[in-house]
C-alpha cells in the first residue's frame, strides 16, 4: 500500500509538462529571471554590470557567450576551496568531471542540488510518457550503471562524474522506486572500486532476479553493448556461480563480495535453464528476451556518437523497443524523449523550458557573425549551436553540440542531436563531422556483411605527418577478414565521404587516399580503460570518434595495436 502511494502520477506530470511547454516563451523568462535573483550575487554576474537586471535582453547585453576555457580559472578557484560566491550564489560543494572523450581529458563543472532537481525531472518527465505506451510492473530494472572513483578535490569538495554525483544523491533512489524502476544491483555493486568487476557482478543480479527485470537501461547505450558482449565471455562463469551459490574468485572486493553473498544462493535449476538458453542460440541473437522473459524494453542514450551500437544492441534485443534516454551533459540537462514510440534513429528531444534558459547560435550564417537566437526562436529544419543558462553557474555556456530543430512540441522546440561541433575531420576545405564518418563506416562495413563479420568499433585520425595529410579510420573488428575485403571497405569508406570539399581535394590530391587500419581485438577496451583510468565512469563513456594530434595517449593506443593498414585506391 505504502509503496503504491509512493508512485508518480504519470497523467499529472504529463500535464504539467504540457502547460509548460504551452507556455515556454513566459517560462524561459521566468527561468532565467530566477537564475539570476539566485546567483545574482556571485562574483561573475556582479562584475559584469547586469545590476539587478533580470530580463533576456539585458542579459544578453552583458553577459558574453563562453566556453569551458572562458570558465576554466572560476572553476579552479572553486575547485580549490574558495567559499566566497564564484559563480553561484549559494557555495558549490560538488564537482562534475565531464567524460572529456573530445578533448581527451575530463573537465570539471559545478553540480549543486538544482542541477540534481532538474536531472531527476527530466527522468520523470520521459519517464511518464514512456510509462503510458509501456507500462512496466513493480520489478526490478537491470541497471548498468556504474560509479567512477569519488575524490576529494584540493579545497574539499566532492569530485565524480556526473552521473556518480546523481547516482550517490538520496533522492536518486526514491526517484527509482517512485519509478518502479529500481536497481536489481545493490549500492555495493554500483559503487564498486572497479567496473569489470561491477559489470560481472550486474549480470550475475540480473540472472538471479531474472523474472522480475522489466527492463534493461544505462546511461549511454554502450555500456548495454559492452555488458552482453561480456556475457557472451563469461556466462559459463555466471552460471557456475549460480549452480554453486559462490561467487568467483575474481571478485576481490570485500564489500562486493559480502553485498553478493546475501543475494547468491546455490540454484543449479536456474544454472541449467540459463546454460540451455545460450546454448540454443544462434550467434546470440535475442539473447537479452531469452534471459529476462519479462522485459518490455531497452533504455538508454541512443542518439549521437551511440548510434553505431544500434545494430548489435537490435541483434541481442530482437523485436524488444528500443527507446532512446534523454539529452543532456555534465553542465545541465536539456530535452526528454517524450516520444518514446520512435525507433531511435529518429529520437528527438524536447526542451524543458524551466531546467534552464537555452539560446541557440544558428549554424547557417558565418558563426563568428552569427546572433544567438532564443528557445521559441529558432526554426525548424535549421542547425544550431547549443548555449545553456544553468542554476549551477554557467552562463550563457557554449556547450559545443549540433542540435536540428525537427518541429515544436506546443511552443517548446524538438531537437535531433546531430554531433560534437569541434570533432571534425578537416585538412584542406573539407569537413567532415562524426555523423559523416559514422554514415561512412556504416555503408563500409555493409560490404562486411557476407562476412558474417562485425566492426566492434572505429574511431578516426586526420594524419598531417604525409603530405599531402589524410583520412586515417581505425576499425575493430570481429574474426579474420580478407585482404580483398578490407581493400574494398577502404575504397568505400573514401567514396563515402560526399563533403564536396572532401571530394574536390580527393580529386587532385590536395587529400592523399584514406588509409583503413585494422587494430587488434581488445584495443578499444583499452581506450575505455585509458579513461577510466583518468577519472571517467563507464557510464559516461563515449568511445572518441576523431582523435587529434593533442590527444596523444589515445592516439598512441590505436597506433601501437595497428595490426593491418590499406590505403583506398578510389580515386
Ligand atoms: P558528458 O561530457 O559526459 O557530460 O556528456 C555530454 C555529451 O554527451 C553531450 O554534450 C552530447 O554531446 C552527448 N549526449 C548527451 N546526451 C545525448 C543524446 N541524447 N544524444 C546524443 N548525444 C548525447
Amino acid at each position: 500500500m505504502i509503496e503504491k502511494m509512493e508512485l508518480l502520477d504519470v497523467d499529472k506530470l504529463i500535464e504539467e509538462f504540457e502547460s509548460m511547454t504551452k507556455d515556454a516563451g513566459n517560462v524561459q523568462r521566468e527561468t532565467l529571471k530566477k537564475i539570476l535573483e539566485e546567483n545574482g550575487c556571485a562574483e561573475y554576474l556582479q562584475n559584469l554590470g547586469l545590476n539587478g537586471k533580470t530580463d533576456p535582453e539585458s542579459f544578453k547585453a552583458c553577459v558574453p557567450l563562453v566556453t569551458h576555457n572562458d570558465l576554466q580559472p572560476y572553476i579552479q578557484r572553486i575547485v580549490d576551496g574558495s567559499s566566497s560566491p564564484i559563480l553561484t550564489g549559494k557555495p558549490i560543494t560538488t564537482i562534475s568531471l565531464s567524460s572529456g572523450t573530445t578533448q581527451g581529458k575530463p573537465k570539471f563543472v559545478p553540480f549543486n542540488d538544482e542541477l540534481m532537481e532538474t536531472t531527476l525531472q527530466i527522468y520523470r518527465t520521459s519517464y511518464a510518457f514512456r510509462t503510458r505506451e509501456l507500462p512496466i510492473e513493480n520489478g526490478k530494472a537491470l541497471q548498468l550503471i556504474y560509479s567512477s572513483k569519488q575524490s576529494k578535490t584540493k579545497g574539499g569538495l566532492i569530485a565524480g562524474t556526473a552521473t556518480t554525483n546523481v547516482f550517490r544523491n538520496s533522492q536518486f533512489k526514491n526517484t527509482m522506486k517512485a519509478m518502479q524502476s529500481q536497481c536489481c544491483s545493490p549500492d555495493e555493486v554500483i559503487f564498486g572500486p572497479d567496473f569489470h568487476q561491477s559489470l560481472y557482478c550486474h549480470l550475475l543480479c540480473g540472472l538471479i532476479f531474472r523474472k522480475e527485470i522489466q527492463f534493461i537501461s544505462s546511461t549511454f547505450s554502450h555500456s548495454i553493448v559492452h555488458a552482453f558482449r561480456t556475457f557472451e565471455q563469461v556466462w559459463e562463469e555466471l552460471c557456475a556461480d549460480i549452480r554453486e551459490g559462490v561467487l568467483t574468485s575474481r571478485i576481490t572486493f570485500p564489500s562486493v563480495r559480502s553485498a553478493m553473498a546475501k543475494l547468491l544462493k546455490p540454484n543449479p535449476e536456474l544454472a541449467d535453464l540459463i546454460q540451455k538458453k545460450c546454448l540454443g542460440l544462434n550467434n546470440w541473437y535475442g539473447l537479452i528476451l531469452e534471459l529476462f522473459p519479462n522485459v518490455k524494453y531497452i533504455y538508454g542514450i541512443m542518439t549521437g556518437s551511440m548510434e553505431p551500437y544500434l545494430k548489435k544492441l537490435r541483434h541481442y534485443a530482437r523485436d524488444l523497443p528500443l527507446i532512446s534516454a534523454d539529452y543532456g551533459s555534465s553542465e545541465g540537462w536539456i530535452g526528454a524523449n517524450v516520444n518514446p514510440n520512435v525507433p531511435p534513429e529518429l529520437a528527438t528531444y524536447v526542451v524543458l523550458p524551466n531546467i534552464g534558459y537555452f539560446e541557440f547560435i544558428p549554424l547557417k550564417e558565418n558563426v563568428e557573425e552569427a546572433k544567438p537566437v532564443g528557445l521559441t526562436e529558432v526554426k525548424v529544419g535549421e542547425e544550431y549551436e547549443v548555449i545553456i543558462t544553468s542554476f549551477a553557474g554557467l552562463y550563457r555556456y557554449r556547450l559545443g553540440d549540433v542540435v536540428k530543430i525537427t518541429g515544436f512540441h506546443n511552443l517548446s522546440p524538438e531537437l535531433k542531436f546531430i554531433c560534437r561541433r569541434n570533432l571534425m575531420l578537416t585538412i584542406n576545405i573539407d569537413k567532415n563531422t562524426e555523423k559523416d564518418l559514422q554514415l561512412a563506416v556504416e555503408a563500409a562495413s555493409k560490404l562486411n556483411t557476407e562476412e558474417k563479420l562485425e566492426v566492434l568499433d572505429f574511431s578516426s585520425h586526420v594524419d598531417l605527418s604525409t603530405n599531402p595529410g589524410h583520412y586515417v579510420i581505425f576499425w575493430e573488428i570481429s574474426g579474420e577478414v580478407r585482404d580483398e575485403v578490407l581493400e574494398e571497405c577502404c575504397n568505400c569508406l573514401d567514396r563515402s565521404f560526399v563533403d564536396a570539399g572532401y571530394v574536390s581535394s580527393r580529386k587532385i590530391n590536395a587529400i592523399g587516399p584514406l588509409e583503413l587500419r585494422v587494430v587488434q581485438r581488445g584495443t578499444f577496451q583499452k581506450i575505455l580503460d585509458h579513461y577510466v583510468g583518468l577519472g571517467a565512469a563507464l557510464s559516461q563513456f563515449k568511445t572518441p570518434r576523431c582523435v587529434g594530434s593533442t590527444n596523444n595517449e589515445v592516439l598512441q593506443i590505436l597506433c601501437n595495436n595497428v595490426v593491418k593498414s590499406y590505403f583506398s585506391t578510389a580515386f
